[in-house]
């Protein structure tokens, strides 16, 4: 979790130069030598924005959706709803519109639509029969990719045993095929 962290502040780094607003920002502190702009609430940290004290994150889409994803599917408690979520990304990050992306992707995430669509299943139609009886048999599953993680492994394998709502994270290679996938579950599981 904390590696996935300083990957996504790296990440920040890197971006900052591509976004206008940050680099003008940034120029006009420099040029009147101060470290904060009082009026925009502005701050800089060594290569890091500030505003209103969160680490401003530039505009990229998909850096952005990937800080949403860390807060959203990672957590061991996680496919929080877009208020929760939005909560912890701005605990740290901030951008403008970061309310509205955050509920952008709750509501279009697959995996959340599917425990909705379980949860919210009429009582009567629901056999007791149907209910899973032994553990890891009733089971979903999660992919998060394109991450930077250690031990040459860029994605997660979240598995969530229905029953018990417990989750497993298994760190892979997005080229992982079926036949790893199995040997994953296996020792995993
Ligand atoms: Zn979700």
């Amino acid at each position: 979790m904390e590696e996935l962290e300083i990957n996504i502040v790296e990440k920040i780094k890197k971006t900052r130069g591509k976004d206008e607003k940050v680099i003008r920002v940034v120029e006009e502190m420099k040029k009147v030598g101060i470290r904060a702009l009082r009026d925009e609430e502005w701050q800089l940290e060594g290569d890091l924005a500030l505003k209103k004290r969160k680490v401003y994150v530039p505009k990229d889409e998909e850096l952005r959706v990937e800080i949403i994803q860390l807060y959203h599917n990672i957590p061991v408690a996680g496919h929080r709803g877009k208020w929760k979520t939005t909560e912890l990304v701005t605990r740290n990050y901030w951008w403008l519109g970061v309310t509205r992306d955050v509920g952008r992707y709750v509501e279009g995430c697959d995996m959340c639509q599917r425990m909705k669509n379980r949860t919210e299943a009429p009582a009567g139609k629901l056999k007791l029969s149907e209910v899973p009886e032994r553990l890891w048999t009733y089971l979903m599953v999660d992919f998060i990719t394109k991450l930077l993680l250690a031990a040459e492994k860029n994605a997660i394998l979240v598995v969530c045993d229905m029953l018990s709502k417990m989750i497993h994270f298994i760190a892979m290679t997005e080229e992982t095929l079926a036949e790893g996938l199995a040997r994953l579950f296996r020792d995993n599981i």
